[in-house]
């Protein structure tokens, strides 16, 4: 069965990304990846989260990222469409799916359910319980994960998902009951925002998950605390994981009553693929009047979420020669390789005062977000993964 994974996963031919430039010089940016980063941090999940780890399919669907966790022993994967199932099912045929969008067609339900096996799926309307009701039947072992919304929290994550998903309570309770009453199995689950910094926004959501099961009358077997699990970047420093775990831990006792609670499950995008890709750009011209630069990648290849959350600008570094330039630097404009006025970093970077075209810039923590939101615009955005030792991360 885990053949498949296992022929993904190669052992990583270059150290870093300043091997990468020097030996295959790419011409197009790439994502270098190191599989190494990525078990770490697995590592740190599933040893201190009080509960079952899953993977947010849709921060980093390459293979090798898929390949990686499923021979390192993840099972259980947390997708938004059926298209990410089928990624997964070709690497590991054994997969547990949770489909945590919450609003799926009616093919996309079928389809999970009849070619995935998937037996999970997340809901915040009415009308979604129903839809997934007249499709599976009377098959009682369909769990339904109400997924709920608090009032906004702006301050405490980078990306607020509030706006688009999740019932408020007093509609949750009716959808808890509504399961109930269908006779399928109830659970609940929400999303704090990704990069979630504050760990109390983990707290907060529980003892939430908790008053609303309670005035439901429904008992509920697992909670999902979903993603929000954030990683270190230059503007955006959180405190440990293990912080956030022993919370999460905590509050759950406390809110449903020990020898009570529900069992955990979390399902971090972010928190843990971040750290295992850079993305090593090329430069295309210096403009020796003035500090415009261009580069083979911007911001509708692997650096669009820099683009809508400022906070999360990666660590960057010069590359040439193979080797890291150091020495006195200077605010540089930094466009992409498009012909769209708006291919251009939010930010000017400060980057060495003697750049030159065909110098490489590496950007690092870029695991997340990066080739997941990547688009072909001008035909740009092919974006090898090159295995590495290790990646760059500031
Ligand atoms: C995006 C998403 C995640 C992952 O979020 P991160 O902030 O990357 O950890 C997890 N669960 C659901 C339902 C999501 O939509």
């Amino acid at each position: 069965m885990a053949q498949t994974a296992l022929n993904v996963v190669s052992e990583p031919f270059y150290a870093d990304a300043p091997a990468v430039a020097r030996v295959m010089a790419p011409e197009e940016a790439v994502f270098c990846f190191s599989a190494d980063r990525l078990r770490a941090r697995l590592d740190l999940f599933t040893r201190g989260f009080p509960g079952t780890v899953s993977y947010a399919v849709k921060s980093n669907p390459s293979q090798e990222v898929i390949a990686t966790l499923a021979k390192a022993g993840l099972g259980h994967w947390d997708v938004a469409s059926v298209h990410e199932m089928a990624a997964v099912h070709k690497l590991q045929p054994g997969a547990h799916f949770h489909y945590h969008n919450p609003v799926k067609s009616r093919r996309e339900i079928l389809d999970a359910y009849n070619k995935y096996g998937c037996r999970r799926f997340a809901v915040d309307a009415r009308e979604e319980v129903a839809k997934i009701a007249a499709i599976v039947g009377d098959d009682r072992s369909v769990e339904m994960a109400v997924r709920f919304v608090l009032p906004r929290d702006r301050a405490s994550s980078a990306h607020d998902f509030s706006t688009k998903f999740g019932a408020p309570e007093h509609i949750a309770i009716e959808l808890l009951q509504d399961i109930q009453r269908r006779g399928f199995v109830p659970a609940m689950t929400f999303h704090p925002g990704s990069q979630s910094r504050d760990p109390q926004v983990y707290v907060r959501h529980i003892e939430a998950a908790h008053r609303i099961a309670k005035s439901a009358g429904v008992h509920i077997g697992k909670l999902n605390v979903g993603g929000g699990f954030p990683a270190s970047y230059p503007l955006s420093k959180p405190a440990p994981l293990d912080n956030f775990f022993s919370l999460i831990a905590e509050a759950t006792t406390r809110y449903f009553g020990k020898g009570t609670e529900p069992e955990l499950e979390c399902e971090p995008g972010r928190g843990l693929v971040a750290n295992a890709m850079s993305l090593l750009t090329r430069i295309k011209l210096v403009c020796s009047d003035g500090d415009d630069i261009f580069l083979n990648d911007g911001i509708y290849g692997g650096l669009m979420e820099f683009m809508q959350a400022p906070e999360l600008q990666p660590p960057y570094r010069v590359i040439r020669a193979g080797k890291v330039v150091g020495g006195p630097t200077k605010p540089w404009k930094v466009f992409g390789p498009t012909c769209d006025p708006l291919d251009v970093l939010p930010a000017k970077l400060d980057l060495p005062i003697d750049l030159k075209d065909e110098d490489y810039v590496e950007f690092g923590t870029l695991g997340a977000y990066g080739i997941a939101t990547a688009t072909v615009f001008n035909g740009y955005g092919s974006h090898a993964v090159i295995p590495v030792g290790d990646v760059f991360n500031g």
